[in-house]
């Protein structure tokens, strides 16, 4: 019996280390989150190793991009109140995928409004899991979460004054969203900025599919162009941001 107690203890402890290795390995070498870090009217708010975007869109209500990792949503009230703001004063959250680092605080905004892509919604309310190697390990339950607005690819949701166009990248997960919001590109886990400054693709271990995602952000590229639009920024969730569209050009081009 207690040879059987120190096999167990040894294989958990193994188990241990390997975990730990994956994650060091997948979130090394990636721009450091800077919290507190603005652009124009967005200001980053870190909560663990998560970013969270925070949008005044006008002096008296905030939009959010994710609600981070913690389901008390600490940081966010924080947040808040320096601003002399109520968590009833966050008006919409644009979720850029369902996973739980990304969705934590999404029940405690009461007048906030959940926006989602439609592919993504079962996830984000619990009704599906993901797919990706870790992900696929954890049980699927309800997460107490109602999305309120439904998006589809191309969407422009207007939050009070400010355009939002709404981009399907599917293949982190099968919904996951990329918002342009005044110049800032919110990209959310389907890339990160390496710290030699260049983008990488979401890392395989927590996503559906790797080669998607890689594809999306091709696609992405393109599309960004045709619109016209003009991005300054480019926000990832687990980590530093890039200048300009130039990355991500960079990254399309290297998948040719
Ligand atoms: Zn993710």
């Amino acid at each position: 019996m207690k040879r059987l107690l120190k096999v167990a203890a040894v294989v958990i402890v193994i188990l241990i280390i390997g975990v730990g290795t994956v994650l060091a390995v997948t979130f090394m070498g990636r721009q450091p989150i800077v919290d507190g870090q603005e652009f124009g009217e967005i200001r980053i708010v870190e909560d663990g190793f998560t970013a969270v975007g925070v949008i005044a869109i006008n002096d008296h209500q905030v939009a959010l991009v994710d609600t981070g990792q913690d389901a008390s949503g600490e940081v966010i009230k924080r947040e808040l109140a320096r601003r002399k703001l109520q968590p009833e004063a966050v008006a919409a959250v644009l979720v850029t995928h369902g996973h739980p680092d990304h969705i934590g605080a999404l029940g405690q905004f009461p007048q906030a409004q959940i926006m989602a892509l439609e592919t993504e919604v079962p996830l984000v309310e619990g009704r599906a899991g993901a797919k990706g190697p870790v992900p696929r390990l954890f049980p699927v339950s309800p997460t107490g979460v109602t999305v309120d607005r439904v998006l589809h690819d191309g969407d422009v949701v207007m939050l009070d004054t400010f355009p939002v166009r709404v981009y399907a990248v599917p293949g982190h997960t099968a919904g996951s969203a990329a918002y342009l919001v005044n110049g800032a590109l919110f990209i959310g886990d389907s890339a990160d900025v390496a710290s030699d400054g260049r983008l990488q693709g979401s890392p395989w271990i927590f996503s559906d599919s790797q080669s998607e995602n890689r594809a999306s952000l091709a696609s992405l590229e393109q599309r960004l162009i045709g619109d016209g639009a003009s991005v300054k920024v480019i926000i990832p969730s687990h980590s530093g941001t890039a200048s300009g569209l130039a990355p991500l050009t960079t990254f399309a081009r290297g998948n040719e």
